[in-house]
């Protein structure tokens, strides 16, 4: 194969056409300043509102729910930060879990740093948490609950709904990190009692650097930024129209067939699954078996280094991701992968593969194909497989 096989996409996603041709006239003529009254700027204002309603449409939401950032970490950054400041008067407790995206963890350490207590909920072996575990964790100075829809690693999906209803019969708002969710599994915010939701355009094919935070009207909320009048008072900064014009479109196409999508692509996703653990001995599904993200496949392969497996596989033209992050020159495993229980050796040798709407069979197959070589290879070369001749 002579075209890259693009395997990484909960890292980011491509621009689909349709979204870039929605962009363009932003970018050239109607460049106007969205918060001014003459025509360019009312142009461009109304790019923003038709973005405003495809996204509170996507979501089962009102537009004036809605309210655009720079994208999934300063929504997470506001609606953790946000809620927590504005509601000291009944406490200054959160609870979340062991296995958010740094956007959250980070914000919540942050908080910590100031005075906050922060309840980390530990997940089972498939990084499931519990409406359970959550009720239990309430308390009367609890003011936020913030669990991510479907982690990035594992694609494990939570119990949102059930969470939600907790929290709101017990009066605790909730906030989830729905950037991996959206465009990709159906969401309604109105149904699930979500009280905030973080989402982010690249992640559903549209462009990087824009996202949104969905607030449920009456929810105290402090801002983090300070300036201008824009976004109700809430969210100052002249309008990024270029890029919320994209995330409205890109929603609205990511939406327009979610179901068939996830179908499809599920189907994809479970024949990978099946190939890579009948061919590869000693390789080792992370993540639940069902209740996961559509495009999202997780193994860890023994007696493997991660890393080494992704040259390999960069060589053959596949762009995938392994379970370490590079943190300070030294190769950390992921708090995610530890905390569904996996050992240190385990996670350094997992392999990350994000489909999407476009991956096709003939290039999982491909890919099976390469990695079941790589293995081989490596093994062959590895004085800790006990498997040689
Ligand atoms: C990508 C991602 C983020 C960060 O979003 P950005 O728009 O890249 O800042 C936050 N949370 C999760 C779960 C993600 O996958």
């Amino acid at each position: 194969m002579n075209k890259r096989i693009y395997m990484d996409n909960a890292a980011t996603t491509a621009i689909r056409s349709e979204v870039l041709e929605t962009m363009m006239p932003y970018f050239i003529n109607e460049s106007g300043n969205a918060s001014s009254f003459h025509t360019s700027g009312q142009n461009a204002r109304r790019a923003v509102e038709r973005a405003r309603e495809q996204t509170a449409a996507a979501l089962g939401a009102r537009p004036e729910e809605i309210y655009f950032t720079s994208g999934g970490t300063e929504s997470d950054n506001w609606a953790i930060e946000g809620v927590a400041r504005a509601n000291t008067k009944k406490g200054r407790h959160i609870i979340t879990t062991a296995i958010e995206h740094h956007a959250v963890l980070h914000t919540c350490e942050h908080l910590a740093k100031q005075g906050w207590d922060v309840t980390y909920l530990p997940v089972d072996e498939h990084g499931l948490v519990t409406p359970e575990q959550v009720e239990a964790a309430i308390r009367d100075d609890t003011t936020l609950v913030t669990i991510m829809y479907a982690n990035n690693e594992i694609g494990t999906i939570e119990p949102i709904p059930q969470i939600g209803a907790v929290c709101r019969s017990r009066g605790v708002l909730l906030h989830t990190d729905a950037v991996q969710a959206v465009g990709h599994v159906p969401i309604s915010v109105a149904e699930q009692n979500i009280d905030l939701l973080s989402l982010s355009a690249h992640k559903f094919h549209g462009p990087k650097g824009v996202g949104a935070l969905y607030i449920r009207r009456g929810v105290r909320i402090e801002n983090i930024m300070h300036g201008g009048a824009q976004e109700r008072g809430k969210r100052p900064g002249t309008y990024n129209q270029v890029g919320i014009a994209g995330l409205g479109k890109a929603i609205e196409l990511a939406c327009a067939d979610i179901e068939g999508n996830n179908r499809r692509l599920s189907q994809l996703r479970d024949h990978m699954i099946a190939e890579i653990l009948r061919r590869i001995p000693g390789s080792r599904l992370n993540g639940h078996p069902t209740l996961r993200l559509p495009g999202n496949v997780n193994v860890s392969i023994a007696y493997i280094e991660g890393e080494g497996m992704l040259l390999h596989l960069d060589l053959a033209g596949i762009d995938a991701s392994s379970g370490s992050a590079c943190t300070s020159g030294a190769l950390d495993p992921s708090h995610v992968l530890l905390a569904i229980g996996l050992s240190h050796e385990t996670a350094h040798g997992s392999l990350r593969f994000s489909l999407c709407e476009d991956t096709t069979r003939e290039e999982i197959d491909y890919v099976i194909d390469r990695l079941e070589e790589t293995v081989r290879k490596l093994r062959e070369m590895s004085p800790l497989y006990p498997g040689k001749e």
